[in-house]
């Protein structure tokens, strides 16, 4: 595997039509994992390919007049001080194309699935994000088929949202919920996958397949044994694929999984190129890292073929610390977050959503009107609701108008709780918020919604066959189609017979 890396990257280098003649040939002076300090080499530029003897491939990373530092792609035992080095003129660029959903592949393009990849386009790796002018506002809403997400902390095609929490508290769970539920939404979807196990990455992608959304999913991935430099990379390779999507006006999902993990790699690659450690040891440029990934989403004005970039950044906190330096930073340049929490996690709230602390700051403009109308005072409930259960734990008897929030609170977060791999369709999650605002459910016993909620949903839909399918479609409920919803939900009985 090692050895192809460099194999491949020969062959890409040799269909260039133009190749320099003549080589200025540098030395390597000093060469300890990975990273090589090479002299006698002018003239290179930021990011450039360099051909080792041998044939192992590195990229030039710190330019001086005397010297260039390179991280190497393989670990190869063959470059030590001494050998022989030459720039290539070329920066790293990945395949792009109609082909790629589908795939999964390297950072450089190579596929891992086993299967031949024809390439049909190239885009380098690293590109500049959208201007301004190219860019319009955030106005059409990214389903996540996750009711909490929907109603309380929306998303937009075209917004940045960060998912953020502890270790195991289903990060890409959410993400991948989002993914299954483009499913004939007419968006692709591109996974990354940055320094994570190859077993897990496996899983994810069974969890794909099942749902029938690889379809439509390109997969890039970096796992934890390949080098920092195709781990760094990985982002910013799944960003050049979406972007050539976007170009082609269709609407893009892309899941950066995740990019703690992908600070961790670049802080390597800092250390032992001997770059001055900040905060944490991270380098003085690790916002910048992100930030000029994530600036790569966007919605395209109508010039630019109005395709859409949406970006979900994960990023893994300890003990619940978004103060620390990468979350901190990263919060700071997406626009908005969805805090999960271990503690409502092992409770048994999945997904384990913290509202108070989770927002949306584009997204409520985006949201689809069905949703909006319904949706304005859940936020507000839930908080009044936490609050009011706080003080109840200290065994004094509410009264009744607390017992009443306490319940219908209690019912709210019954409701909101899902499945994995269960995406709602909005019209089930209009009829979900129309039960908790007509109280259907709030004498129901906690136990008993896990059964009653898909029995509900069915009801529902066979009960109003030509709702479902107009506001699936427009997004839109009229007055009219509200007063029969509400008939409709006032009509059932929880927990009797149909
Ligand atoms: P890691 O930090 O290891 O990347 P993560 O935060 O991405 O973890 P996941 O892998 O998404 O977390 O989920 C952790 C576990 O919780 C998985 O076994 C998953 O099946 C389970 N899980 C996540 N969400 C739900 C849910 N809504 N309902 C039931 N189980 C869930
Ligand atoms: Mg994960």
């Amino acid at each position: 595997m090692n050895e192809s890396i460099s194999a491949f990257l020969k062959k890409r280098l040799d269909e260039y039509a133009f190749r320099p003649v003549t080589y200025k040939k540098g030395t390597v002076a000093r060469s300890a994992d990975g990273v090589v300090t090479v002299t006698c080499l002018p003239e290179r530029r930021y990011g450039e390919l360099l051909e080792f003897e041998g044939g192992v491939f590195g990229m030039a990373l710190d330019l001086s007049e005397e010297s260039v530092g390179a991280v190497l792609f393989d670990t190869a035992e063959s470059v030590r001080a001494g050998t022989a080095v030459h720039g290539t003129g070329a920066v790293l660029e990945v395949p792009v194309g109609d082909n790629l959903p589908g795939r999964v592949i390297d950072p450089i393009g190579r596929p891992l699935d086993g299967k031949p990849l024809t390439p049909q386009e190239y885009y380098p790796v690293e590109r500049p994000a959208p201007a301004i002018i190219d860019r319009r506002p955030v106005d059409t809403p990214l389903e996540t088929g996750i009711l909490a997400i929907d109603s309380m902390i929306p998303i937009g095609r075209g917004q940045r949202e960060l998912i953020i929490g502890d270790r195991q508290t289903g990060k890409t769970t959410i993400a991948l919920d989002a993914i299954i539920n483009q499913k004939d939404k007419n968006v692709l979807c591109v996974y990354c996958a940055i320094g994570q196990k190859a077993s897990t990455v496996a899983g994810v992608i069974e969890t794909l397949t099942k749902a029938g959304a690889m379809k439509y999913t390109a997969v890039v991935y970096a796992g934890a044994s390949d080098s920092p430099a195709m781990q760094y990379l990985a982002p910013y390779a799944a960003a050049s694929v979406a972007e050539y999507f976007a170009a082609k006006g269709r609407d893009v999902l892309v899941v950066y999984d995740d990019l703690s993990k992908h600070a961790v790699a670049y802080r390597m690659m800092s250390l032992l190129l001997l770059r001055p450690p900040g905060r944490e040891a991270y380098p003085g440029d690790i916002f910048y890292l992100h930030s000029r990934l994530l600036e790569r989403s966007a919605c395209l004005s109508k010039e630019k073929g109005g395709g859409s970039i949406t970006a979900l950044p994960i990023v893994e906190t300890m003990a619940g610390n978004i103060s620390a330096y990468i979350p901190t930073n990263v919060i700071s340049i997406t626009d908005g977050q969805i805090f999960l929490e271990s503690g409502l996690f092992l409770s048994g709230v999945r997904p384990a959503v913290n509202t108070g602390l989770s927002v949306s700051r584009v997204g409520r403009a985006a949201q689809h009107p069905a949703m909006k109308a319904f949706s304005g005072t859940l936020r507000i409930d839930l908080s009044q609701y936490r609050e009011a259960e706080i003080f109840t734990r200290f065994g004094s008897d509410p009264d009744p108008a607390t017992a009443r929030l306490l319940k219908r609170g209690s019912t709210l977060v019954n409701l909101l709780k899902q499945n994995k791999s269960a995406p709602y369709s909005l019209f089930d999650e209009v009829s979900l918020l129309l039960a908790y605002r007509e109280n259907l459910f709030t004498e129901l016993p906690a136990g008993q919604f896990k059964t009653e909620i898909p029995r509900f949903l069915d009801y529902m839909r066979r009960a109003c066959p030509d709702i479902l399918r107009q506001m699936n479609r427009t997004g839109k409920a009229t007055d009219e189609d509200t007063n029969d919803l509400t008939t409709a939900v006032n009509a059932y009985e929880p927990g009797g017979a149909l």
